[in-house]
């Protein structure tokens, strides 16, 4: 489905603007804080250091002419993945799945 935002017709997900001529649509993104393994240094100077914060960032985007659109996982403003829809479902049954698995 698409509507239209200024002389765009966007995907129904889509929030931007499209001021200036910008061509590329995305969605309202999804802070999602995780907590994370401690990198090696880390647990070297601070061993007691269980789990660490951080926050992801996710966001659906297609640039105007793509045939799809992605789902981009940032840390810190930089991509980490940039997923078709599918391979997002994908990513994230196998993560249930894996976490299911691992806390019995
Ligand atoms: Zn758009």
């Amino acid at each position: 489905m698409t509507h239209t935002t200024g002389t765009n017709t966007c995907p129904t997900w889509c929030i931007a603007l499209h001021l200036d001529g910008d061509t590329l649509h995305h969605g309202a993104s999804i802070e999602l804080p995780v907590m994370r393994r401690p990198s090696p240094g880390e647990r070297l100077f601070r061993p007691e250091l269980s789990a660490t914060p951080m926050t992801l960032e996710l966001v659906a985007h297609q640039e105007t002419g793509e045939p799809a659109p992605w789902i981009a996982v940032l840390h810190e403003g930089a991509a980490v993945l940039d997923l078709t829809t599918l391979s997002a479902d994908h990513l994230a049954a196998a993560l249930l799945a894996l976490a299911a698995d691992a806390r019995r």
